[in-house]
């Protein structure tokens, strides 16, 4: 019997990072389009940003890390997930902790790649080795690439948060929305004060990112004070949720980032980026993919790329991925989306 065949609610479980949950989002349009709106097993950080999908019916926090870490936090979510009565499960993350999930939890219908761990699954779909990885997870539902674009649904209550925090700071017109944050130390650029302070002659800067990035994006701000600029610049990370950040980066009339979660989230909100790619390159399946965006990285460089997500520093100490880009390049980059222009 196929999946197809089982009646009842179906649950995706996506417990990857932050950016993965953000790029699976065309999977689960896809599937409450098939099944009805499904529930997705994620972790708490990114469970707010699912809470509105018009996809989801509910979601269900996993803290694997935490609070339901261990074997026995696995078992105790399993039981929960049985009571629910799945019909189908269906699993874009490959991990061996998300095949033993929906298995203990005695979900009939098991959807899983081909490179994952197979012998817990009931179906198996070929993950496309190339290609953008929004159509790599589209697979497991059999739809064809580009059939669903991503989305996320700030509420008026996170609009109305954003909107707020950037009249307190006095920034009315459009803006140039910068993320310099990254997990990986070798992904993050390291120009983006002087970035600022190219940019800030011009238009307003506000600096986004989670907690982690208020120091960056201080520092961001300190350098900007200490020039002539005659805009504003101002730093917002930490200061924001998840939902409202996204609601304030649909704001922006440019996003420029690493390669990391914000990107995922500007293409999301459909914000033109300009994405700083170094120790990864955007043919691992992440890069932007709107009509406006523009990639940068440096071409030519032997060690490029050298891992998979990018190392916590460079295994050859110049790094010279990201030191060879300059600010005057990704100003440029910036004028070339013509974001800047429009605000006129
Ligand atoms: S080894 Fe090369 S690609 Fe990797 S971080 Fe260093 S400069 Fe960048």
């Amino acid at each position: 019997m196929t999946s197809s065949g089982w009646a009842g609610p179906a649950v995706v479980i996506q417990t990857a990072f932050l950016g993965d949950v953000v790029l699976t989002t065309p999977l689960l349009a896809a599937l409450a389009a098939r099944h009805g709106p499904v529930d997705v097993v994620t972790t708490p950080g990114a469970a707010p940003l699912l809470e509105t999908h018009p996809a989801v019916r509910r979601v269900i926090p996993y803290d694997k890390r935490g609070r339901d870490r261990g074997w026995r936090g696995l078992r105790a979510l399993a039981t929960r997930l049985r009571e629910e009565r799945y019909a189908r499960a269906y699993l874009p993350h490959r991990s061996l902790r998300t095949a033993t999930l929906a298995l203990l939890a005695r979900i009939p219908a098991r959807i899983g790649f081909h490179d994952g761990w197979r012998f817990f699954y009931t179906e198996v779909r070929r993950r496309p080795a190339d290609g953008h990885e929004i159509d790599r997870l589209l697979a497991l539902a059999g739809e064809p690439a580009a059939a669903y674009a991503p989305q996320l649904r700030p509420t008026p209550e996170d609009e109305r948060a954003a909107a707020g925090l950037l009249a307190a700071a006095g920034i009315s017109a459009p803006f140039v929305a910068i993320a310099p944050g990254s997990i990986w130390g070798s992904k993050r650029w390291p120009y983006y004060e002087e970035l600022a302070c190219r940019l800030i002659a011009q238009v307003a800067v506000v600096v986004v990112g989670g907690p982690e990035d208020a120091g960056l994006g201080e520092e961001i701000v300190r350098a900007v004070e200490g020039g002539q600029g005659r805009s504003r610049a101002v730093n917002v990370c930490g200061k924001l949720t998840l939902r409202q950040s996204a609601a304030l980066i649909a704001r922006a009339a440019v996003l420029v980032t690493n390669d990391s979660a914000p990107l995922h989230v500007a293409t999301a909100m459909e914000t033109p980026i300009v994405a700083l790619f170094g120790p990864t390159i955007p043919e691992f399946g992440f890069g932007p993919v709107g009509p406006r965006d523009v990639t940068l990285g440096v071409a030519g460089l032997v060690c490029r790329p050298c891992s998979r997500h990018g190392p916590p520093r460079c295994p050859l100490g110049h790094h010279r991925c990201m030191r060879d880009l300059g600010p005057e390049v990704v100003a440029a980059a910036i004028e070339e989306t013509g974001a800047l222009r429009r605000r006129d």
